[in-house]
């Protein structure tokens, strides 16, 4: 099963829309970037690892990230999808890309 940004704005506003707070849900965000920070530390030996599997721990910590990064947008009715495929377009005049994410998609449709 593939997710998809919109499918899971989409989940995250039935979750969180009508109570929760986006100061709340930011300030969840800043905590899980703290425990990406404190796995790659770990993984760069500049603090001792707790865990055995630093990789397995990275994924679920940048899912939480991605979980509160999208509710923020979820409950104040953002449309991701389109803001994302906007901003790589910019990014990709701005910094001169042979490429985008819009046309990188449309290629792997064509397959
Ligand atoms: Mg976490």
């Amino acid at each position: 099963m593939k997710v998809s940004i919109d499918i899971l704005e989409e989940y995250l506003h039935e979750r969180y829309g009508g109570w929760a707070k986006e100061e709340g849900l930011f300030m969840k965000l800043v905590e899980e970037m703290g425990e990406i920070a404190e796995i790659l530390n770990m993984r760069s030996g500049r603090k001792s690892a707790k865990s055995e599997d630093l990789q397995a721990e990275l994924g679920s910590e940048l899912a939480d990230l991605i979980h509160y990064a999208v509710a923020i947008a979820a409950i104040n009715n953002l449309d991701l999808n389109e803001i994302i495929l906007q901003k790589d377009k910019k990014a990709s005049i701005k910094y001169h890309h042979d490429t985008n994410l819009e046309k990188f998609i449309q290629s792997k449709e064509q397959l």
